[in-house]
This record gives structure tokens, C-alpha cells and sequence, in this order.
């Protein structure tokens, strides 16, 4: 008979159908019509129902089945008790099925730590922008986003009825990622894609330095990376603090398992160990190709404005 899968696969398989039903409790929340919005440090970081129960639901679910994994959730909420109709219990066979890497397949429970970002974008959310929303779950071990869970509510939302609502990304280093069609950014043209609500000076003069062809201002660091392995855009440059481990965990380890890379405006690569500070205090590059153009053209006073 087989082996139980290993538990990286296992934790990768209950996250994808968490996150399915984290996608589903997103779509209810907008479609009731309540948002509950609550400021948080100010008008551009907010935080809504869909938040609030997302979170509840994606670490309850997964602690109740791996409880000496590490969780750390973007939001902050009181001890309440989880109904049990936030839980999810289910796994998606198809990822159980994957061979785990070797150099994963002894990872112990009390070794991973898990970055939930229960939902990416949520300024957008507010403002209707729905397809720039995503849930995020990040998976890393001894300090690396080795595997992650994309879940885009609102894919498709604009392409009428027939076409099916809402997808799941994810990937784990060493097996690739899936639910998407990997494409390169058109040959020769700098595309970047930077934030739309969180601009500042510093922010657009790094992109000015980069001498783009043209400038996506999209929210959300997931939606920002899934446009980078579509080829819709070239790089993902953000010249200030504000994204935090949670926002980079799960996107991290899609982009890398298709050979992309991402690091802050320095060169440096994010650690994902639990007692890291939660601050990406020194911004963010990330490209699927051509990593060097961008890096090598970040202009040392932005870099120097920005300390890690
Ligand atoms: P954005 O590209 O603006 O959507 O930002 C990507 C992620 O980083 C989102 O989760 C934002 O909420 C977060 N973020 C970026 N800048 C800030 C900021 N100045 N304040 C709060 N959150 C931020
Ligand atoms: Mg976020
Ligand atoms: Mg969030």
C-alpha cells in the first residue's frame, strides 16, 4: 500500500480547499452587503467582515488539523469562539497525489510556520475593485515560503455568467505551480506593476528611474504577483514599507517555484521564521523574468530611504 503523503502535501491540500472556502465566505460577505469596514491604522488600511471571518475560518481549520503548526493572521481579533460552520474540513486529492520533494518530506508540524493573509486588497474590496482581491496562504520552513495557496474570489467576474467564478493558484518549490497558465511578459517591454492605493513620492520616483514602457496600479500583492506568471506585467516594484510577511509569503513561493524571484529593493531575500519582524520594511522587487534589469537599475538614494 502507499505511504501517508508527507505533511507539507497534506498541509498544502487542506490549505487549497481553505481557501476555497475562505473565497466562498468573501463572495457572501460582499453579496450581503454589510462590509463592517473598521480603520485600522487609517483610512488606506481596513479592515471588513470578510476579513474578520476569513482569518477566523482559514486558522481555525487548519490548526485543528496540524495544532503544533505555527499560524500567524494578518488581523487581530478577540479570542471568540469559531462557529463550526467556519470550519473546513476537506483536502484536495489532486496535490496529495504529488510526489513531495526530498528535501521536504521529514518536515514535522512544529517546523512550518503558515502566513495567512485572509484578504489581499481590501481597500479594493471596498471600492468594488473585486478581481484585485485574493486569500493568502503561505507555508515556510526553516525561514523560506516554500509552498503557497492563491485564491482569487472574483477571477472571471467580468467575463459574464457561463465563465466559472473565482480560481485557485498554488505551488510548492521543487513541484511548480498550477491553476493558471504560466506566460511570459511581452519580450523587450518594461511593464511594472506597483501599488494603487499606498503611493507615495518615493514609490513613483523608483518606477520614473526605471524608464517603464507603461504602469499597472493594481491593489493587492497576490493579484500583482499572478500578473507577473500571466505576462501581464514585467515587475512588481514597490519603493516603500507597508507590505508585511503575509502579503509575500504565499505569492513568494508561487514565483519561485516557476523560477521567478522576489526580494525587498535591496537584493534581499525575506525570512518567514515565526519571530521575524512583520514589516517588509524595505519594499519589494519581484520579477518572473529579467530579475537583474530591474534590480540593477533601483537608484541607491531610493535604496538608501529605505532601511531593511
Ligand atoms: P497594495 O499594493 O497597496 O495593495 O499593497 C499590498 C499589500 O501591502 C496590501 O495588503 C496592503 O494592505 C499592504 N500595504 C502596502 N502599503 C501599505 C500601507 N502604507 N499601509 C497599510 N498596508 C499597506
Ligand atoms: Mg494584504
Ligand atoms: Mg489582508
Amino acid at each position: 500500500s502507499m505511504a501517508s503523503p508527507a505533511l507539507l502535501m497534506r498541509v498544502v491540500a487542506s490549505a487549497y480547499s481553505v481557501a476555497e472556502k475562505a473565497a466562498t465566505i468573501v463572495r457572501n460577505v460582499m453579496a450581503a452587503g454589510d462590509l463592517g469596514i473598521v480603520e485600522k491604522t487609517g483610512a488606506n488600511d481596513l479592515q471588513t467582515k470578510a476579513d474578520r471571518l476569513v482569518q477566523m475560518s482559514i486558522c481555525a481549520s487548519l490548526a485543528r488539523k496540524f495544532p503544533k503548526v505555527t499560524i500567524i493572521g494578518e488581523e487581530e481579533l478577540p479570542a471568540d469562539e469559531v462557529t463550526e460552520e467556519l470550519i473546513e474540513d476537506g483536502h484536495c486529492e489532486e496535490i496529495l497525489k504529488k510526489t513531495c520533494p526530498a528535501q521536504y518530506t521529514g518536515i514535522k508540524e512544529e517546523e512550518l510556520v503558515i502566513w495567512v493573509d485572509p484578504l489581499d486588497g481590501t481597500k479594493e474590496y471596498t471600492e468594488g475593485l473585486l478581481d484585485h482581491v485574493t486569500v493568502l496562504i503561505g507555508i515556510a520552513y526553516g525561514g523560506k515560503a516554500i509552498a503557497g495557496v492563491i485564491n482569487q474570489p472574483y477571477y472571471n467576474y467580468e467575463a459574464g455568467a457561463d465563465a466559472a467564478l473565482g480560481r485557485t493558484i498554488w505551488g510548492v518549490l521543487g513541484i511548480g505551480a498550477f491553476g493558471f497558465q504560466l506566460t511570459e511578459a511581452p519580450a523587450g517591454k518594461h511593464i511594472i506593476i506597483t501599488t494603487r492605493s499606498h503611493s507615495s513620492t518615493l514609490v513613483n520616483d523608483c518606477i520614473s528611474a526605471l524608464n517603464p514602457d507603461s504602469v499597472i496600479r493594481v491593489g493587492g500583492a497576490g493579484n500583482k504577483i499572478i500578473q507577473l506568471i500571466e505576462g501581464k506585467a514585467s515587475a512588481y516594484v514597490f519603493a516603500s514599507p507597508g507590505c508585511k510577511k503575509w502579503d509575500t509569503c504565499a505569492p513568494e513561493a508561487i514565483l519561485h517555484a516557476v523560477g521567478g524571484k522576489i526580494t525587498d529593493i535591496h537584493g534581499n531575500s525575506f525570512q518567514y521564521n515565526k519571530e521575524v519582524k512583520h514589516m517588509n520594511s524595505a519594499g519589494v522587487l519581484a520579477t518572473l523574468r529579467n530579475y537583474d534589469y530591474y534590480a540593477s537599475r533601483i537608484p541607491n538614494t531610493v535604496k538608501q530611504s529605505l532601511v531593511p
